[in-house]
């Protein structure tokens, strides 16, 4: 397999562009974490090593949670939607559960339960056009992260003022 490799744009390391998340600088000078490739525009590859992480998202004041899904994303790492979200708890291949901070009560209550019930932490975080837009998706209310590694990254730059 020939997969194209690329270098962090922090340390320099050279990875499989698969495992780096793309930022991309618009025209308007905003930077964007791009999970699809597709966005036109200055882009630069950051790899998931926490110290370019927290650098790169500092320098173009990013969400780190947001990139660290966009991240998950890329993996392969994240399930979204109402069903899938629902098989990965299911099939306990969920590590994270995140809601959106703006969705319904019933979706809230539904997950907090299925995840209580199986011991899976749940966390509400981010409006559903952010969680979305994180994974290169439309207007996401639920996901799971099936990453054992990234889902504890996730839960760290959770936790207040660390
Ligand atoms: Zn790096």
């Amino acid at each position: 397999m020939n997969e194209p490799i690329r270098s962090c744009v922090i340390c320099r390391k050279r990875f499989p562009k698969a495992k780096l998340l793309r930022f991309v600088k618009d025209k308007d000078g905003s930077v964007h974490t791009d999970v699809l490739n597709r966005r036109d525009g200055r882009g630069a590859y950051i790899c998931s090593n926490e110290g370019c992480m927290d650098k790169a998202n500092k320098k173009h004041g990013l969400d780190k949670v947001l990139s660290l899904l966009g991240l998950a994303m890329k993996a392969g790492h994240v399930a979204s939607g109402q069903t899938a979200t629902e098989a990965a708890i299911k099939s306990m291949n969920a590590c994270l559960v995140i809601i959106s901070t703006d969705a319904s009560d019933n979706t809230r209550k539904h997950f907090t339960d299925m995840c209580n019930y199986r011991n899976i932490p749940i966390v509400s975080y981010s409006t559903g056009e952010e969680l979305g837009h994180a994974i290169g998706k439309d207007i996401r209310s639920n996901l799971a992260v099936t990453d054992e590694g990234l889902s504890g990254a996730i839960l760290k730059a959770l936790e207040p003022n660390k």
